[in-house]
């Protein structure tokens, strides 16, 4: 190109004026500007090193760094590098010739996502126009005998190209920082940006001076600051790190952490390239999980912390770097989510994290029954969120008792299938999910011979759910939703020998003591246990807890939530306390609620008759009279027997201390009516 007379021309856009396209659309992130001439520096710089590698570029290299500074009096930024620099045939093919055919129709599709049309159309330059009302670039190529180029745009279409005074190879790219953006003239700004997007590029970046502190301030010294580590270890080789460069590594990319429980360092260059290093955090609390999470890297260049669709769900959880060339980073999230090599990167991560977590489990148990507690989260977030990750975890998922051992999948079934099957064939796992509330269950339990499971975790109600789905023939109950003869169904139950008159005053004896609890329903039932087990115990229906459970990890739910919590109160008819408070309520007040009942029982048969002999289910006014007279004379009857029997019940503090026993085995006993039982317990003793 002839550059003796000044050229001037018009950039090669499609559209009428790409300037306030990318001002208006890309303003939001605006602060990608400066990645972006950092990454087109250090290219620029790679690629002189490989020219000199292969011979192909015989001259000096000198030092290879890349330069930000800043010129507050001239409200300059600029760039500089040592690279390859840019002939005018080069500055017209890469700068000026922009291929931006349909621009209009793309921006409109992608606006809000800036760094999809940057890099995706070769855009990265002419985003200094975001922040920049002018950007001139100094440029000397590399090869031999080039001409200095100097290219100045004032961010209309035109452009000038004239020849240039720059002596050393490589390119200066000068910002003339328009006054909306005066924020990249400051040092910590610029600073901040090149640590979150440049800190581990492959070239030194350099920003200014190292500060000291002098004479009660801070100052300049002259030594260079650089940015970044060029050599991260993710890039290195798994066998050239020790345990401290990987601890280092990790604080080094979130401060003020504890140590990480484990990591996985990825390495693949078929048939994708990938590499990066994945830490398993110590959770405290859901904030952090929001806070810390996985960066994607494109060749050591920050792209996003915002990984979705690229890690599968569940590795959200985990922390650390993942930098690949073949991620389409720089387009939309939902180009994202269907691309086949991203699904590919899920895939392969996935399976990785799998192998890692088995060979850890393998190598060294101790550590791993040690960290469980602490992982445990994430592979049930895991198993239950992604298919293929839990069919490789049924290898490794542990299950904790509530002695805190730890078993396999396999080890449990084996501890637990000769004493806990029951009569259908069915392997009943117990578990608990309060080990202090439910202590007299667990023992209980225990003392039949079974184990119990601790069951605590945050996702453990689903995660019951899950084993039941994927465990042959397998059962999950909670060790207090039923009697233990009943968890258990080793045969058919002895059936209640009660006479209807002594069911109907136990039942009202029991009812009628029972406190009022808030948000709970009692219902009294009875079975023929053992005379030595206990005489009350409450249970609750393992069914309607955990539909309330998953109601509340599911706010659709509601309905079940609100509902109170509903429990059994089973009274065992052969043990001798409650023989003994049956024999004496029916000596006491037998007399009184037999002729009662009979007649309830009478009313309603003629109910019954009057209803059944009328023709089409109708009655007529003179029957439905009948009727109404009749069942209220049931009502009044019935209200004379819950009478009767409420008022002896009341008499005789046994049933009630029975009665708060139970409840206080449950942690139902509350406040005054603890109180009432502790002073009913001083009186009977
Ligand atoms: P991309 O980097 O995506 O190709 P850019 O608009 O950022 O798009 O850059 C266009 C081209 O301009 C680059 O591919 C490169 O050839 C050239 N270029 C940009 N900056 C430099 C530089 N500092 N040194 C040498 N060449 C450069």
């Amino acid at each position: 190109m002839d550059l003796e007379k000044k050229k001037v021309g018009k950039i090669g856009v499609t559209t009428e004026n790409i300037f306030p396209v990318i001002k208006k659309f890309l303003y939001s992130d605006h602060e990608i500007f400066l990645r972006e001439l950092v990454s087109n520096a250090v290219d620029a710089t790679q690629k002189i090193r490989t020219l000199s590698t292969f011979g192909d570029y015989k001259g000096d290299l000198g030092t290879l760094d890349v330069r930000v500074s800043i010129d507050k009096d001239a409200k300059t930024l600029t760039v500089s590098d040592r690279g390859i620099g840019m002939t005018a045939e080069d500055i017209d093919k890469y700068i000026n010739q922009i291929a931006f055919s349909g621009a209009e129709e793309f921006l409109e599709k992608y606006k809000d996502t800036a760094n999809s049309i940057i890099g995706h159309f070769g855009l990265g330059f002419y985003s200094a126009f975001m922040v920049a009302k002018k950007v001139v670039i100094n440029t000397l190529s590399y090869q031999e005998g080039a001409t200095p180029v100097k290219w100045e745009c004032d961010g209309s279409p035109e452009f000038t190209l004239t020849e240039g005074d720059r002596k050393e190879r490589g390119t200066d790219i000068i910002l003339y920082i328009d006054d909306d953006n005066l924020q990249f003239l400051e040092q910590p700004t610029v600073d901040a940006l090149l640590k979150k997007y440049c800190r581990f590029l492959p070239v030194p970046v350099i920003s200014g001076k190292e500060q000291e502190w002098k004479d009660g301030k801070m100052v300049d010294t002259d030594r260079d600051k650089i940015i970044n580590s060029t050599e991260p270890q993710w890039m290195k080789k798994p066998s050239e790190l020790t345990k401290d460069d990987y601890l280092n590594f990790y604080h080094e990319l979130y401060p003020g952490q504890d140590d990480p429980m484990f990591w996985i360092h990825l390495n693949v260059d078929y048939p994708f390239t990938l590499t990066g290093i994945l830490f398993f955090p110590k959770i405290h609390s859901n904030l952090e999980l929001t806070k810390n999470r996985i960066q994607l890297y494109c060749n050591q260049v920050f792209v996003t912390d915002s990984v979705e669709g690229v890690v599968p769900e569940f590795m959200m959880l985990l922390q650390g770097v993942i930098d690949s060339p073949d991620i389409p980073l720089n387009v939309s999230r939902s180009y994202l989510q269907s691309d086949t090599a991203v699904k590919k990167i899920s895939t392969y991560i996935t399976k990785k994290v799998a192998d890692r977590l088995e060979e850890i489990f393998k190598n060294d148990r101790a550590d791993y029954e040690a960290k469980w507690d602490d992982i445990k989260l994430f592979i049930e977030y895991g198993m239950l969120s992604n298919e293929k990750f839990c069919d490789a975890a049924m290898k490794f998922v542990l299950l904790k008792d509530t002695q805190g051992k730890y078993y396999t999948l396999d080890e449990y079934k084996a501890l637990v299938e000769p004493e806990q099957t029951d009569k259908d064939g069915n392997i009943i796992y117990l578990y608990a999910t309060n080990p202090v509330d439910q202590y007299t269950y667990i023992n209980n339990a225990n003392e039949h011979g079974y184990n119990v499971l601790l069951m605590d975790g945050q996702l453990d109600a689903p995660f019951i759910g899950l084993l039941e789905q994927k465990l042959q023939k397998t059962q999950l109950v909670r060790v207090d939703s039923d009697i233990i003869e009943n968890l258990i169904r080793k045969d058919n139950a002895k059936t209640v020998d009660l006479t209807p008159l002594q069911r109907n005053i136990l039942t009202t004896v029991f009812r009628s003591q029972l406190p009022t609890v808030d948000k709970a329903n009692f219902l009294v039932t009875f079975e023929a246990l053992k005379p030595t087990a206990m005489p009350i115990v409450i249970t609750q229906n393992e069914y309607m807890r955990r539909m309330k459970e998953m109601a509340q990890l599911q706010p659709g739910m509601s309905f079940y939530g609100d509902l109170p919590d509903s429990y059994n109160i089973v009274v065992n008819t052969e043990h001798p306390l409650i023989v003994k408070i049956r024999n004496e309520a029916v000596e006491a007040i037998g007399k009184d609620i037999e002729p009662l009942a009979n007649m309830v029982d009478e009313a309603n048969k003629k109910v019954s008759d009057i209803r059944s002999a009328a023709k089409d289910g109708k009655l007529s006014a003179e029957e439905d009279q009948h009727v109404s007279d009749l069942e209220r004379k049931v009502g009044e009857l019935r209200t004379q027997e819950e009478t009767t029997i409420s008022e002896y019940a009341a008499k005789q503090p046994v049933v009630k201390q029975l009665l708060d026993l139970a409840l206080l085995g449950n942690g139902l006993l509350k406040g005054e009516q603890l109180s009432d039982f502790i002073k009913r317990s001083v009186k009977l003793l």
